[in-house]
Protein backbone atom coordinates (compact mmCIF):
# COMPACT_ATOMS: atom_id res chain seq x y z
CA UNK A 1 0.00 0.00 0.00
CA UNK A 2 1.27 3.65 -0.74
CA UNK A 3 1.80 6.19 1.97
CA UNK A 4 -0.76 8.08 0.69
CA UNK A 5 -3.55 5.76 0.51
CA UNK A 6 -2.17 4.81 4.36
CA UNK A 7 -2.52 8.59 5.07
CA UNK A 8 -6.40 8.55 3.46
CA UNK A 9 -7.49 5.77 5.70
CA UNK A 10 -5.69 7.30 8.87
CA UNK A 11 -7.57 10.45 7.89
CA UNK A 12 -11.34 8.79 6.97
CA UNK A 13 -10.80 6.53 10.67
CA UNK A 14 -10.32 10.11 12.41
CA UNK A 15 -13.04 11.84 10.91
CA UNK A 16 -15.00 9.18 11.60
CA UNK A 17 -14.24 9.22 15.38
CA UNK A 18 -14.61 12.68 15.32
CA UNK A 19 -17.97 12.69 14.20
CA UNK A 20 -19.08 9.54 16.61
CA UNK A 21 -17.98 11.75 19.28
CA UNK A 22 -19.28 14.61 18.78
CA UNK A 23 -22.82 12.40 18.47
CA UNK A 24 -21.82 11.16 22.04
CA UNK A 25 -21.38 14.37 23.27
CA UNK A 26 -24.39 16.10 21.56
CA UNK A 27 -26.84 16.14 24.35
CA UNK A 28 -28.02 18.29 27.71
CA UNK A 29 -27.21 17.50 30.72
CA UNK A 30 -29.84 15.83 33.45
CA UNK A 31 -32.51 18.28 34.14
CA UNK A 32 -32.60 18.44 37.85
CA UNK A 33 -36.50 18.73 39.02
CA UNK A 34 -37.79 21.27 41.01
CA UNK A 35 -39.44 20.78 44.86
CA UNK A 36 -43.03 20.67 43.58
CA UNK A 37 -45.63 22.14 46.15
CA UNK A 38 -47.15 19.48 48.77
CA UNK A 39 -50.59 20.75 49.72
CA UNK A 40 -53.81 20.18 48.11
CA UNK A 41 -55.14 22.05 45.23
CA UNK A 42 -58.86 21.24 45.97
CA UNK A 43 -59.45 19.29 42.55
CA UNK A 44 -62.98 19.84 43.37
CA UNK A 45 -62.98 23.88 43.80
CA UNK A 46 -60.67 24.22 40.91
CA UNK A 47 -62.88 21.83 38.84
CA UNK A 48 -65.89 23.98 39.62
CA UNK A 49 -64.15 27.05 39.19
CA UNK A 50 -63.30 25.89 35.54
CA UNK A 51 -67.30 24.72 35.25
CA UNK A 52 -68.21 27.44 35.36
CA UNK A 53 -66.31 29.70 33.48
CA UNK A 54 -66.99 27.43 30.49
CA UNK A 55 -70.80 27.92 30.71
CA UNK A 56 -69.85 31.88 29.79
CA UNK A 57 -70.25 31.54 26.63
CA UNK A 58 -67.48 34.13 25.08
CA UNK A 59 -67.54 33.48 21.99
CA UNK A 60 -65.19 36.22 19.99
CA UNK A 61 -65.80 37.15 16.71
CA UNK A 62 -64.09 38.79 13.44
CA UNK A 63 -66.57 41.15 13.64
CA UNK A 64 -66.21 43.20 17.10
CA UNK A 65 -69.75 44.56 16.78
CA UNK A 66 -71.52 41.03 16.62
CA UNK A 67 -69.71 40.06 19.89
CA UNK A 68 -72.09 39.65 22.83
CA UNK A 69 -69.92 41.47 26.08
CA UNK A 70 -72.26 39.81 28.52
CA UNK A 71 -70.52 36.02 28.66
CA UNK A 72 -67.22 38.43 29.27
CA UNK A 73 -69.22 40.27 31.86
CA UNK A 74 -70.63 37.12 33.56
CA UNK A 75 -66.70 35.04 33.62
CA UNK A 76 -65.71 37.89 35.18
CA UNK A 77 -68.13 37.87 37.85
CA UNK A 78 -67.42 34.16 38.19
CA UNK A 79 -63.70 34.47 38.46
CA UNK A 80 -64.21 36.85 41.41
CA UNK A 81 -66.32 34.14 43.16
CA UNK A 82 -64.26 31.90 42.72
CA UNK A 83 -60.60 33.14 43.53
CA UNK A 84 -61.78 35.83 46.20
CA UNK A 85 -58.07 36.45 47.19
CA UNK A 86 -56.79 37.45 44.11
CA UNK A 87 -59.33 39.97 43.71
CA UNK A 88 -58.86 41.25 47.19
CA UNK A 89 -54.77 41.80 46.86
CA UNK A 90 -54.11 42.29 43.16
CA UNK A 91 -54.81 45.67 41.93
CA UNK A 92 -56.81 45.10 38.42
CA UNK A 93 -56.25 47.55 35.90
CA UNK A 94 -59.17 48.28 33.27
CA UNK A 95 -57.90 49.20 29.98
CA UNK A 96 -61.43 49.96 28.82
CA UNK A 97 -62.24 46.25 26.70
CA UNK A 98 -62.93 43.10 28.29
CA UNK A 99 -59.92 41.54 29.02
CA UNK A 100 -58.15 41.31 32.50
CA UNK A 101 -55.07 42.70 33.73
CA UNK A 102 -54.61 42.12 37.30
CA UNK A 103 -51.17 43.22 39.25
CA UNK A 104 -49.29 42.34 42.36
CA UNK A 105 -47.02 44.57 43.60
CA UNK A 106 -43.51 42.88 44.20
CA UNK A 107 -41.39 43.93 46.86
CA UNK A 108 -38.27 44.49 45.00
CA UNK A 109 -39.47 47.44 42.62
CA UNK A 110 -36.05 46.98 40.50
CA UNK A 111 -37.00 43.36 39.49
CA UNK A 112 -38.67 43.28 36.33
CA UNK A 113 -42.10 41.77 36.41
CA UNK A 114 -43.01 38.26 35.72
CA UNK A 115 -46.32 38.40 32.85
CA UNK A 116 -48.50 35.29 33.01
CA UNK A 117 -50.87 35.38 30.22
CA UNK A 118 -53.91 33.60 28.25
CA UNK A 119 -56.87 34.49 26.80
CA UNK A 120 -60.96 34.28 27.90
CA UNK A 121 -62.74 33.93 24.70
CA UNK A 122 -63.25 30.98 22.64
CA UNK A 123 -64.20 29.39 19.29
CA UNK A 124 -67.86 29.08 17.93
CA UNK A 125 -69.00 25.22 18.04
CA UNK A 126 -70.05 24.33 14.91
CA UNK A 127 -74.12 23.97 15.09
CA UNK A 128 -73.84 20.78 12.88
CA UNK A 129 -71.31 19.08 15.48
CA UNK A 130 -73.45 19.61 18.05
CA UNK A 131 -75.14 16.18 19.10
CA UNK A 132 -71.19 14.70 18.24
CA UNK A 133 -70.57 16.13 21.72
CA UNK A 134 -70.55 13.50 24.82
CA UNK A 135 -71.59 16.47 26.98
CA UNK A 136 -73.07 19.97 26.31
CA UNK A 137 -70.28 22.21 24.87
CA UNK A 138 -71.03 24.77 27.33
CA UNK A 139 -72.52 22.55 29.96
CA UNK A 140 -69.23 22.49 31.89
CA UNK A 141 -70.28 19.33 33.28
CA UNK A 142 -67.55 17.22 35.43
CA UNK A 143 -67.41 13.70 34.45
CA UNK A 144 -65.76 10.50 34.22
CA UNK A 145 -62.42 12.50 35.86
CA UNK A 146 -62.82 15.36 33.18
CA UNK A 147 -64.58 18.35 32.84
CA UNK A 148 -66.23 18.69 29.62
CA UNK A 149 -66.37 21.92 27.16
CA UNK A 150 -65.66 24.53 24.91
CA UNK A 151 -62.28 26.71 26.09
CA UNK A 152 -61.50 23.84 28.91
CA UNK A 153 -58.08 23.37 27.29
CA UNK A 154 -57.94 25.88 24.68
CA UNK A 155 -57.73 28.10 26.98
CA UNK A 156 -60.34 28.69 30.38
CA UNK A 157 -58.17 25.63 31.74
CA UNK A 158 -54.96 27.91 31.91
CA UNK A 159 -56.28 30.76 33.15
CA UNK A 160 -58.30 29.26 35.91
CA UNK A 161 -55.08 26.77 36.60
CA UNK A 162 -53.16 30.44 37.18
CA UNK A 163 -56.12 31.57 39.27
CA UNK A 164 -55.81 29.11 41.32
CA UNK A 165 -51.93 29.12 41.83
CA UNK A 166 -51.73 32.69 42.49
CA UNK A 167 -55.08 32.34 45.52
CA UNK A 168 -52.74 29.32 46.89
CA UNK A 169 -49.78 31.60 46.98
CA UNK A 170 -52.05 34.39 49.10
CA UNK A 171 -53.32 32.09 51.23
CA UNK A 172 -49.77 30.90 52.30
CA UNK A 173 -48.69 34.23 52.87
CA UNK A 174 -46.14 34.63 49.73
CA UNK A 175 -45.27 38.12 48.53
CA UNK A 176 -43.60 38.38 45.62
CA UNK A 177 -40.53 40.19 45.21
CA UNK A 178 -40.87 40.54 41.98
CA UNK A 179 -44.21 42.28 40.32
CA UNK A 180 -46.53 39.44 38.85
CA UNK A 181 -49.01 40.49 36.24
CA UNK A 182 -52.07 38.22 34.82
CA UNK A 183 -52.84 39.33 31.45
CA UNK A 184 -55.99 37.89 30.01
CA UNK A 185 -56.91 38.77 26.51
CA UNK A 186 -60.32 38.64 24.77
CA UNK A 187 -59.98 38.46 21.36
CA UNK A 188 -56.82 35.79 20.99
CA UNK A 189 -59.29 33.39 18.96
CA UNK A 190 -59.74 36.32 16.26
CA UNK A 191 -56.24 37.44 15.93
CA UNK A 192 -56.00 39.28 19.08
CA UNK A 193 -56.19 42.81 17.49
CA UNK A 194 -57.69 45.02 20.88
CA UNK A 195 -57.06 42.51 23.82
CA UNK A 196 -53.41 41.56 24.46
CA UNK A 197 -51.81 44.21 21.92
CA UNK A 198 -53.61 47.06 23.90
CA UNK A 199 -52.06 45.12 27.09
CA UNK A 200 -48.77 45.30 25.81
CA UNK A 201 -48.81 48.61 24.41
CA UNK A 202 -49.78 49.63 28.11
CA UNK A 203 -46.95 47.96 29.66
CA UNK A 204 -44.51 49.84 27.09
CA UNK A 205 -46.00 53.31 27.95
CA UNK A 206 -45.28 52.47 31.64
CA UNK A 207 -41.52 51.36 30.70
CA UNK A 208 -42.91 47.70 31.96
CA UNK A 209 -39.77 45.05 30.72
CA UNK A 210 -41.21 41.81 31.77
CA UNK A 211 -38.10 39.19 32.83
CA UNK A 212 -40.01 36.86 31.01
CA UNK A 213 -43.53 36.30 29.24
CA UNK A 214 -45.35 32.85 29.57
CA UNK A 215 -48.90 32.21 26.95
CA UNK A 216 -50.66 29.15 25.83
CA UNK A 217 -48.90 26.93 23.65
CA UNK A 218 -47.79 23.73 22.64
CA UNK A 219 -47.88 20.86 25.71
CA UNK A 220 -46.16 17.43 26.52
CA UNK A 221 -46.85 15.01 23.78
CA UNK A 222 -45.78 11.94 22.29
CA UNK A 223 -44.84 11.04 19.42
CA UNK A 224 -44.18 14.77 17.48
CA UNK A 225 -41.48 13.38 15.66
CA UNK A 226 -41.01 9.59 13.93
CA UNK A 227 -38.76 7.54 16.33
CA UNK A 228 -38.75 9.49 19.91
CA UNK A 229 -40.98 7.48 21.71
CA UNK A 230 -40.64 9.52 25.40
CA UNK A 231 -43.26 12.13 25.99
CA UNK A 232 -41.59 15.69 25.32
CA UNK A 233 -42.13 18.97 26.39
CA UNK A 234 -42.32 21.13 23.10
CA UNK A 235 -41.89 25.59 23.87
CA UNK A 236 -42.73 28.02 21.94
CA UNK A 237 -40.41 30.50 21.50
CA UNK A 238 -40.91 32.31 18.47
CA UNK A 239 -43.99 32.37 15.77
CA UNK A 240 -44.36 32.04 12.11
CA UNK A 241 -45.32 35.16 10.14
CA UNK A 242 -47.82 35.20 8.12
CA UNK A 243 -49.00 36.06 4.48
CA UNK A 244 -51.65 35.52 1.32
CA UNK A 245 -50.56 36.57 -1.62
CA UNK A 246 -52.65 36.77 -4.47
CA UNK A 247 -51.25 35.58 -8.38
CA UNK A 248 -53.21 36.02 -11.51
CA UNK A 249 -52.75 35.46 -15.12
CA UNK A 250 -54.52 37.15 -17.78
CA UNK A 251 -54.97 36.08 -21.59
CA UNK A 252 -56.92 36.86 -24.39
CA UNK A 253 -59.99 35.31 -24.67
CA UNK A 254 -61.44 33.51 -27.54
CA UNK A 255 -63.01 30.08 -29.31
CA UNK A 256 -61.08 27.04 -27.42
CA UNK A 257 -60.79 25.35 -30.80
CA UNK A 258 -57.83 27.67 -31.94
CA UNK A 259 -55.66 28.04 -28.21
CA UNK A 260 -52.50 29.34 -27.95
CA UNK A 261 -50.02 27.31 -26.50
CA UNK A 262 -50.69 28.04 -23.13
CA UNK A 263 -53.70 29.98 -21.42
CA UNK A 264 -54.13 32.05 -18.56
CA UNK A 265 -55.16 28.69 -16.41
CA UNK A 266 -51.95 26.57 -17.82
CA UNK A 267 -49.45 29.48 -16.87
CA UNK A 268 -50.68 29.97 -13.55
CA UNK A 269 -50.39 26.12 -13.20
CA UNK A 270 -46.86 26.07 -14.82
CA UNK A 271 -46.58 29.38 -11.86
CA UNK A 272 -48.22 27.21 -8.97
CA UNK A 273 -45.34 24.01 -9.99
CA UNK A 274 -42.41 26.36 -10.35
CA UNK A 275 -43.09 27.52 -6.72
CA UNK A 276 -43.83 23.57 -5.63
CA UNK A 277 -40.66 22.76 -6.93
CA UNK A 278 -38.70 24.94 -5.53
CA UNK A 279 -38.82 25.53 -1.98
CA UNK A 280 -37.69 28.37 0.19
CA UNK A 281 -34.23 28.25 1.81
CA UNK A 282 -34.28 25.63 4.62
CA UNK A 283 -32.50 26.03 7.86
CA UNK A 284 -31.61 22.82 9.36
CA UNK A 285 -29.89 23.96 12.28
CA UNK A 286 -33.11 25.36 13.71
CA UNK A 287 -33.52 22.03 14.64
CA UNK A 288 -30.28 21.42 16.27
CA UNK A 289 -31.06 22.58 19.73
CA UNK A 290 -34.11 20.35 19.90
CA UNK A 291 -31.80 17.43 19.03
CA UNK A 292 -29.55 18.22 21.65
CA UNK A 293 -32.17 18.57 24.44
CA UNK A 294 -33.61 15.39 22.77
CA UNK A 295 -29.90 13.47 22.89
CA UNK A 296 -30.07 9.66 23.13
CA UNK A 297 -34.19 9.93 22.82
CA UNK A 298 -33.93 10.51 18.98
CA UNK A 299 -33.09 8.16 16.72
CA UNK A 300 -29.25 7.91 16.36
CA UNK A 301 -29.63 8.57 12.25
CA UNK A 302 -30.80 12.33 13.96
CA UNK A 303 -28.96 12.10 16.69
CA UNK A 304 -25.63 11.79 14.28
CA UNK A 305 -26.33 14.54 11.59
CA UNK A 306 -27.02 17.02 14.04
CA UNK A 307 -24.55 16.53 16.28
CA UNK A 308 -22.48 17.25 13.19
CA UNK A 309 -24.50 19.86 10.59
CA UNK A 310 -20.71 21.25 10.01
CA UNK A 311 -20.89 18.30 7.53
CA UNK A 312 -24.71 16.65 7.30
CA UNK A 313 -26.11 20.22 7.02
CA UNK A 314 -27.65 19.11 3.45
CA UNK A 315 -28.52 15.70 4.93
CA UNK A 316 -30.35 16.42 7.31
CA UNK A 317 -31.98 19.44 5.38
CA UNK A 318 -33.30 16.42 2.84
CA UNK A 319 -34.62 14.20 5.68
CA UNK A 320 -36.19 16.45 7.36
CA UNK A 321 -38.27 18.36 4.23
CA UNK A 322 -39.74 14.74 4.31
CA UNK A 323 -42.19 15.04 7.55
CA UNK A 324 -44.18 17.85 6.62
CA UNK A 325 -44.15 19.09 10.06
CA UNK A 326 -40.96 19.49 11.01
CA UNK A 327 -40.63 20.75 7.34
CA UNK A 328 -42.43 23.70 8.75
CA UNK A 329 -40.44 24.35 11.22
CA UNK A 330 -36.98 24.92 9.02
CA UNK A 331 -38.05 27.14 6.32
CA UNK A 332 -40.95 29.37 5.06
CA UNK A 333 -43.63 27.20 3.39
CA UNK A 334 -45.85 28.20 0.66
CA UNK A 335 -49.07 26.23 -0.34
CA UNK A 336 -51.23 27.05 -3.45
CA UNK A 337 -55.27 26.60 -1.10
CA UNK A 338 -57.52 28.21 -3.75
CA UNK A 339 -57.96 28.28 -7.41
CA UNK A 340 -60.32 30.19 -9.72
CA UNK A 341 -60.37 30.37 -13.42
CA UNK A 342 -62.50 30.03 -16.29
CA UNK A 343 -66.62 30.35 -17.14
CA UNK A 344 -67.42 27.81 -20.07
CA UNK A 345 -65.78 24.79 -21.16
CA UNK A 346 -65.27 26.11 -24.85
CA UNK A 347 -64.20 29.60 -24.07
CA UNK A 348 -60.57 30.55 -23.24
CA UNK A 349 -60.39 32.05 -19.93
CA UNK A 350 -59.41 35.68 -19.89
CA UNK A 351 -58.43 35.84 -16.46
CA UNK A 352 -56.85 32.92 -13.98
CA UNK A 353 -56.00 33.48 -10.30
CA UNK A 354 -54.86 31.26 -7.38
CA UNK A 355 -54.06 31.92 -3.30
CA UNK A 356 -50.52 31.59 -2.07
CA UNK A 357 -50.49 30.81 1.84
CA UNK A 358 -47.04 31.17 3.43
CA UNK A 359 -45.69 30.48 6.72
CA UNK A 360 -42.86 33.09 7.25
CA UNK A 361 -39.52 31.53 8.81
CA UNK A 362 -38.22 34.26 11.28
CA UNK A 363 -35.73 36.32 9.03
CA UNK A 364 -37.44 35.59 5.91
CA UNK A 365 -39.40 39.22 5.79
CA UNK A 366 -42.66 39.70 4.15
CA UNK A 367 -40.32 41.38 1.57
CA UNK A 368 -38.35 38.91 0.86
CA UNK A 369 -41.06 36.47 0.31
CA UNK A 370 -42.98 38.50 -2.27
CA UNK A 371 -39.41 38.76 -4.64
CA UNK A 372 -38.65 35.46 -4.17
CA UNK A 373 -42.07 34.30 -5.10
CA UNK A 374 -41.77 36.60 -7.83
CA UNK A 375 -38.49 35.43 -9.18
CA UNK A 376 -39.54 31.67 -8.70
CA UNK A 377 -42.25 32.26 -10.91
CA UNK A 378 -39.97 34.44 -13.57
CA UNK A 379 -43.18 34.97 -15.53
CA UNK A 380 -43.75 38.83 -15.85
CA UNK A 381 -47.08 38.43 -17.19
CA UNK A 382 -48.08 36.99 -13.64
CA UNK A 383 -49.34 39.14 -11.35
CA UNK A 384 -48.76 39.16 -7.34
CA UNK A 385 -51.05 40.78 -5.00
CA UNK A 386 -50.53 41.14 -1.21
CA UNK A 387 -54.01 40.14 0.03
CA UNK A 388 -54.98 42.94 2.37
CA UNK A 389 -54.32 42.90 6.04
CA UNK A 390 -52.83 39.37 5.30
CA UNK A 391 -48.90 40.13 6.36
CA UNK A 392 -47.43 39.72 9.70
CA UNK A 393 -43.70 39.36 10.25
CA UNK A 394 -42.67 35.88 12.07
CA UNK A 395 -41.64 37.24 15.50
CA UNK A 396 -38.00 37.72 16.85
CA UNK A 397 -36.67 34.34 19.03
CA UNK A 398 -36.52 33.85 22.68
CA UNK A 399 -33.65 31.95 24.32
CA UNK A 400 -34.17 28.45 25.05
CA UNK A 401 -31.40 29.43 27.56
CA UNK A 402 -32.51 32.21 29.90
CA UNK A 403 -33.56 31.61 33.85
CA UNK A 404 -37.03 31.65 33.14
CA UNK A 405 -36.67 28.88 30.65
CA UNK A 406 -34.67 26.51 33.05
CA UNK A 407 -37.06 27.62 35.53
CA UNK A 408 -39.80 26.00 33.37
CA UNK A 409 -37.75 23.07 32.28
CA UNK A 410 -36.78 21.59 36.09
CA UNK A 411 -40.88 22.67 37.07
CA UNK A 412 -42.08 20.18 34.33
CA UNK A 413 -39.42 17.53 34.65
CA UNK A 414 -40.51 17.50 38.20
CA UNK A 415 -44.70 17.03 37.36
CA UNK A 416 -44.12 15.50 34.14
CA UNK A 417 -40.53 13.10 35.03
CA UNK A 418 -37.63 13.90 33.39
CA UNK A 419 -38.60 14.71 29.99
CA UNK A 420 -36.99 16.98 27.29
CA UNK A 421 -38.06 20.42 27.19
CA UNK A 422 -37.09 21.30 23.30
CA UNK A 423 -37.86 24.79 22.34
CA UNK A 424 -39.85 24.89 19.15
CA UNK A 425 -41.26 27.30 16.22
CA UNK A 426 -44.99 27.68 16.24
CA UNK A 427 -46.66 27.69 12.69
CA UNK A 428 -49.51 29.17 14.83
CA UNK A 429 -51.06 32.55 16.00
CA UNK A 430 -50.86 33.16 19.63
CA UNK A 431 -51.78 36.39 22.14
CA UNK A 432 -47.91 36.10 23.00
CA UNK A 433 -46.36 37.80 19.53
CA UNK A 434 -47.64 41.33 20.71
CA UNK A 435 -45.41 40.95 23.95
CA UNK A 436 -42.20 40.98 22.20
CA UNK A 437 -43.11 44.44 22.40
CA UNK A 438 -41.83 44.56 25.46
CA UNK A 439 -40.19 41.35 26.75
CA UNK A 440 -37.04 39.09 25.20
CA UNK A 441 -38.73 35.93 26.68
CA UNK A 442 -41.90 35.53 25.72
CA UNK A 443 -42.20 31.59 25.69
CA UNK A 444 -45.46 29.74 24.81
CA UNK A 445 -46.06 26.74 26.51
CA UNK A 446 -49.01 24.67 28.09
CA UNK A 447 -48.07 22.62 30.90
CA UNK A 448 -50.19 19.73 30.06
CA UNK A 449 -49.86 15.89 29.01
CA UNK A 450 -52.06 16.37 25.63
CA UNK A 451 -52.91 13.27 23.43
CA UNK A 452 -53.89 13.11 19.79
CA UNK A 453 -57.58 13.15 20.97
CA UNK A 454 -56.95 16.16 23.26
CA UNK A 455 -55.58 17.73 20.65
CA UNK A 456 -58.18 16.54 18.14
CA UNK A 457 -60.86 18.68 20.55
CA UNK A 458 -59.61 21.91 20.44
CA UNK A 459 -61.70 24.05 18.38
CA UNK A 460 -63.34 20.52 17.64
CA UNK A 461 -65.74 18.26 19.20
CA UNK A 462 -66.02 16.97 22.89
CA UNK A 463 -63.05 18.96 23.47
CA UNK A 464 -61.87 18.74 27.66
CA UNK A 465 -59.22 18.38 30.25
CA UNK A 466 -58.96 16.01 33.28
CA UNK A 467 -58.83 17.04 36.94
CA UNK A 468 -55.71 15.69 37.47
CA UNK A 469 -53.95 17.63 34.48
CA UNK A 470 -55.85 20.36 35.43
CA UNK A 471 -54.60 20.19 39.08
CA UNK A 472 -51.10 19.78 37.57
CA UNK A 473 -50.92 23.38 35.96
CA UNK A 474 -52.05 25.06 38.81
CA UNK A 475 -48.89 23.21 40.35
CA UNK A 476 -46.65 24.29 37.61
CA UNK A 477 -47.78 28.18 38.12
CA UNK A 478 -47.67 28.15 41.76
CA UNK A 479 -43.82 26.76 41.86
CA UNK A 480 -42.76 28.72 38.90
CA UNK A 481 -44.20 31.62 40.46
CA UNK A 482 -42.48 30.58 43.83
CA UNK A 483 -39.19 29.83 41.89
CA UNK A 484 -39.10 33.37 40.07
CA UNK A 485 -40.72 35.76 42.31
CA UNK A 486 -39.45 34.23 45.60
ZN1 LIG B 1 -55.88 29.56 22.66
Amino acid sequence: MTTAIILLIVTLLFLVAFILLRTLFFREGRIIPAPLPEEDFYPNVISSALSVAIRCKTVSDHDHKKVDPHPFLQLKLELEKSFPRVHRTLERIDLGTPSLLFHWRGTSPDLDPIVLTGHLDVVAVDPSTETEWQHPPFGGEVADGFIWGRGAVDCKGQVVAIFQAVEHLIGNGFKPSRSIYLAFGHDEETSGTHGAPRIAAWMKSQGIHPEFVLDEGTAVVTGFLPGVKIPTGLIGIAEKGYLTLEISSQAKGGHSAMPPASTAIGSLAAAITRLENDPFPAHPQELRELFRRLGSNAPFLYQLVFANLWLFAPLAARVISRLPTANASIRTTCAATVISGGVQENALPQTASALLNLRLFPGDSVAFACERVRKVIADPSIQLRVLEGRALEATSKSPASSDAYRAIEKISAGIFGEIPLVPVLIAGMTDARFYTLVSDNVYRFTPLRMTPDDMAGIHGVNERISVEGLVNMARFYYALLRDRAA
